[in-house]
């Protein structure tokens, strides 16, 4: 069986949240492998890998890596995919250094990049209308996005060469059967590629111990409903009730209630958690463009008509200022 790659992003040994994910996403692909750049031997880090389903974890070793830009994360993907031999598809997460990685990638290999996916399947085009064709890349892999705002979902498949895939968190259900996890050292030291050295690092101002937006299973967010930044910390208040991410509209964002990295919509980041609570927010199609993959979408809003009751499972129509403290003390009390 051919193998599919993971770039598996890591703090000190331990695998970013979205590692198990993907190796459950190659699984249904091929063979998972995974990919790791690590400052020191990954011994640690390659049992939990196995554990998650990579039969093989190519390992970079490369001294400083933590303060290297992408390029050796680019250098291991390559050797990966030539160590490797027989390669259906890279898959990586959709942090920035991730997509970068990707996209650098693709170029070097003469792969086919395709971002942001929510979904992954093998010959599903066929289902939809949609196949590999002749000379494609990636034995017939084809991926689902959201096109135009979420306006279309589309089925993709690589053009030529290897698919590189971006995929959205939360797209695929279910884990990898653990496997051997066998360590395979890759060497990168020939590949002289200019890099670019962190030489500081600054704590964003506001940072919090809230989980990250992208990632969140849960996130609660707010709009101009709100009505003010002292007012906004009600959405805040339920999202620390619900373990959650706080994201936010443009609205609310341009009123400065928050800062512009809580923006979820085309022009903010995409989530796609497992729940999506919109308080005070219409539903424009550039925020749905950038929520409405969530599996479930709570919406509270005092108009009817919201457009954001379209897309929504539940709803609540209603003052958001009766309705969310109501909320936050059921939450409270389910939790005792
Ligand atoms: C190129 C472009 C890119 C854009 N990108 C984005 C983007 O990335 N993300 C994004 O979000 N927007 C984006 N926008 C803006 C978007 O079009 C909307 O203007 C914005 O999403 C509206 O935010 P909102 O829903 O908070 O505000 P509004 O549309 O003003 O809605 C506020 C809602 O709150 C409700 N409300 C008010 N008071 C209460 C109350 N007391 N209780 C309950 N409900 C109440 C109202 O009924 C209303 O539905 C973009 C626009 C453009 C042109």
């Amino acid at each position: 069986m051919s193998k599919v790659l993971v770039f598996v992003e890591h703090g000190a040994g331990t695998p970013a949240r979205g590692a198990a994910e993907l190796l459950a996403a190659a699984a249904q692909l091929g063979e998972p492998a995974a990919v790791v750049v690590s400052e020191t031997d990954a011994g640690p880090l390659a049992v939990e890998l196995g554990a998650l389903g990579a039969g093989t974890v190519y390992v970079a070793v490369v001294p400083g890596a933590d303060s290297l830009l992408v390029t050796p994360r680019v250098a291991a993907l390559a050797a990966a995919v030539a160590a490797a031999g027989d390669v259906a598809a890279v898959l990586v997460g959709t942090s920035v250094e991730s997509r970068e990685a990707a996209a650098r990638l693709a170029i070097r290999i003469g792969g086919a990049y395709l971002s942001d996916a929510v979904g992954v399947g093998h010959g599903v085009g066929a289902g939809h209308g949609v196949s590999a064709g002749h000379g494609a890349g990636g034995e017939g892999i084809t991926v689902t996005q959201q096109a135009f705002g979420g306006a279309y979902t589309v089925v993709s498949a690589a053009g030529r060469g290897i698919p590189i895939v971006s995929l959205r968190p939360h797209s695929v259900e279910g884990a990898a059967p653990a496997a051997a996890g066998t360590v395979v050292a890759i060497d990168v030291a020939g590949d002289t590629a200019p890099t670019t050295t962190i030489t500081a690092r600054h704590e964003q101002s506001g940072a919090s111990d809230r989980p990250d937006l992208q990632a969140a299973e849960v996130v609660v967010s707010g709009g101009r409903g709100l009505g003010s930044q002292e007012k906004f910390a009600l959405v805040e208040q339920l999202a620390d009730a619900l373990g959650a991410a706080v994201g936010a509209s443009r609205a609310a964002v341009d009123a400065g209630y928050v800062p512009q990295s809580y923006q979820v919509g085309q022009t903010g980041v995409t989530v796609s958690p497992n729940l999506y609570i919109a308080v005070g927010i219409s539903g424009a199609i550039q925020h749905k463009a950038g929520m409405q993959t969530a599996k479930t979408i709570v919406a509270i809003n005092k108009d009817a008509d919201a457009p954001i009751f379209e897309v929504a499972d539940f709803g609540v129509v209603g003052d958001l200022f009766t309705v969310v403290p109501q909320l936050i003390e059921a939450v409270k009390a389910r939790k005792g």
